[in-house]
């Protein structure tokens, strides 16, 4: 695996006070690749994900994005921002905006496009995840599926090497989970290297390359999702699906 690594996690030790939240993770996600991140509440899969964005800093260990280690402050660490994507369970969408402002906005003040630009390609984007004729309306306009979407198309929109989930779709009701998860297998089929933090087994089995398994702080167990659901080798993971299956 790991032919062309995109993220290198080398021996990442994190702490919250005396709690160890990240205990030795070494994780390496390809470009191109799905990895998907399962465990236990409180487990650190969160934390992994702000870890990967620099929204946490580490106590000890590398972070390697295409190659580079992160930077850990100034203009470098707005760069890297810019270059992994964040989506969140909430959306985190400006009320106030449009959807079209929504996804032009950080085009405009990160990247330094011009707006007629950036709202050229936000609406190539909102055309992408399926939200063309929604590009006037405002975020309490849209349910929450169109909403995590219009999320995903302002992620896409500064075009990220890679993108982060974070239980994207764990704060939707069941009926709109699918059209998020569709557009996130599309991208997945696009090529974008992706981590996704997820509930979803479905998901995972059908666009993961890998599973990664967190339990207490730790990566437990980092295999095919065939082999992880059929045959998971540790005591956690089987508990783990014995529970949520
Ligand atoms: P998960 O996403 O797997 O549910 P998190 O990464 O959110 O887990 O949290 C892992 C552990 O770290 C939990 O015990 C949580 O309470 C703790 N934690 C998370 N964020 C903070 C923080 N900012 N300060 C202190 N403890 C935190
Ligand atoms: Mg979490």
């Amino acid at each position: 695996m790991a032919v062309d690594p995109l993220i290198e996690l080398q021996g990442v030790n994190k702490y919250f006070g005396e709690l160890h939240v990240l205990q030795d993770i070494d994780l390496t996600v390809a470009k191109g690749e799905v990895v998907v991140v399962i465990g236990p509440s409180g487990s650190g899969k969160s934390t992994l994900c702000r870890t990967i964005n620099r929204l946490e800093t580490v106590q000890s260990g590398t972070i390697r994005l295409d190659g580079r280690p992160l930077p850990d402050e100034g203009r470098a660490l707005a760069g890297l921002r810019a270059e992994v994507g964040m989506v969140f369970q909430s959306f985190n969408l400006f009320a106030h905006k449009t959807v079209l402002q929504n996804v032009s906005l950080a085009q405009i003040k990160v990247r330094g496009r011009k707006r007629e630009d950036a709202d050229r390609r936000s609406r190539e984007l909102l055309d992408r995840v399926g939200l063309a004729a929604q590009a006037p309306k405002y975020p309490a306009q849209l349910s929450g599926g169109q909403q995590q979407r219009v999320a995903i198309a302002r992620a896409l929109a500064m075009d990220p090497k890679a993108l982060l989930f974070d239980e994207p779709t764990s704060a939707l009701d069941p009926e709109m989970i699918n059209e998020v998860l569709e557009v996130m297998r599309q991208l997945a089929r696009d090529g974008m290297t992706m981590v996704v933090v997820t509930h979803e087994m479905g998901f995972a089995r059908s666009a993961a390359n890998r599973v990664v398994f967190m339990s207490d702080g730790r990566i437990v167990e980092d295999r095919a999702p065939e082999e992880f659901f059929t045959n998971p080798r540790s005591d956690r993971a089987k508990d783990f699906l014995s529970k949520i299956l």
